[in-house]
């Protein structure tokens, strides 16, 4: 510090304002990826050249077919239904409780959502989950011969990068509770200390940074932030069978986005319109734009056509509560 330089503190009020608005973007992003990506989830270049001849645009352009006439039009998916357990839990507790966010999970299953990722259910599943999460999604994993890695840790990590302090542990912490394996983990705290930097300005995460933070998971996760700086999205290959759903391509989808869409609006509709498990990979990259551009860039009619949108409202505000 130089003479005369004056220090203000972080939240001074007009950083306040910001912070806000890239709170708000990065909570509205996560759904409205949800809500559009549902449109394309599964599909292929073939699927999406006869179902969207004109290209899937807004929510009213959701084909309905058997499996997405279940949700209305504008309504999001499990990954943001997931992502508010995360969130009704840390409100209320006014703090991070890995209990309350198990049990969270456990009561929201039971309801017998209309999706639930594979991984998420047979943990869930486990007689004494809310008492002992570690240890069965630990078992899991380790009954899959530590091959499962699935993407649902890393499609509700989002909310993780709003809290204002511990987050890379609170985001590997928070993954474990269904999703043990290293790279699950690795992808939550990339993709929420992204967030927490782009939202509370910080240094920006820079690739060697992120480099650096893959590392102390697994080794296998560099391959895919190397794969994000592709230009092109379809080098991604986001329609691949036998990786669908899996963590890494979620989060090389997101970071795509970070390095790639010029605005909100593109990023959202590049992966989107990439397919393959486009409403994770659009919940995961678009709650990052949003952080990045903030809720101020977010084009209205994404907005206006989230049904619940209310349910969002209540949660914005609680989680700028906890930033204050
Ligand atoms: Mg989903």
């Amino acid at each position: 510090m130089t003479d005369g330089e004056i220090m203000y503190a972080k939240t001074t009020p007009n950083n306040m304002e910001r912070i806000i608005d890239r709170i708000k973007g990065t909570i509205y992003g996560q759904a409205i990826g949800d809500a559009l990506g549902l449109g394309t989830e599964g599909m292929t270049d073939e699927d999406m050249a006869w179902k969207y001849p004109n290209g899937i645009k807004h929510y009213s352009d959701i084909f309905q077919d058997r499996h997405r006439k279940r949700w209305k039009i504008g309504d999001w998916t499990d990954d943001t239904d997931m992502m508010l357990c995360i969130a009704d839990a840390v409100i209320k507790d006014k703090g991070v409780n890995f209990t309350s966010i198990a049990r969270n999970f456990k009561e929201w299953a039971d309801g017998e959502p209309m999706g639930i990722g594979e991984t998420t259910y047979k943990v869930l599943s486990f007689g004494d989950y809310v008492d002992k999460p570690l240890d069965a999604s630990k078992m899991l994993w380790e009954m899959s011969h530590q091959q499962s890695a699935a993407n649902g840790g890393v499609m509700r990590t989002s909310i993780v990068g709003l809290f204002p302090k511990a987050v890379e542990e609170c985001a590997a912490n928070i993954c474990r509770l269904t999703h043990y394996d290293p790279r699950c983990v690795g992808s939550c705290a990339i993709v929420s200390l992204l967030i927490h930097s782009l939202v509370y300005d910080e240094e920006k995460i820079s690739y060697h940074k992120m480099i650096d933070i893959a590392q102390k998971y697994d080794s296998r996760i560099r391959e895919y932030i190397d794969l994000s700086l592709n230009t092109d999205i379809r080098a991604l290959e986001l329609q691949d069978w036998d990786s669908v759903g899996y963590t890494l391509k979620t989060l090389a989808a997101g970071l795509w986005a970070y390095w790639n869409a010029p605005s909100f609006e593109e990023g959202l509709l590049s992966v989107v319109r990439a397919g393959g498990d486009a409403d994770t990979n659009a919940a995961v990259a678009c709650a990052i734009l949003g952080a990045k551009y903030g809720f101020s860039a977010i084009p209205q009619e994404y907005v206006d056509g989230l049904i619940y949108r209310e349910q969002l409202e209540e949660v914005v505000s609680g989680m700028i509560e906890l930033a204050k």
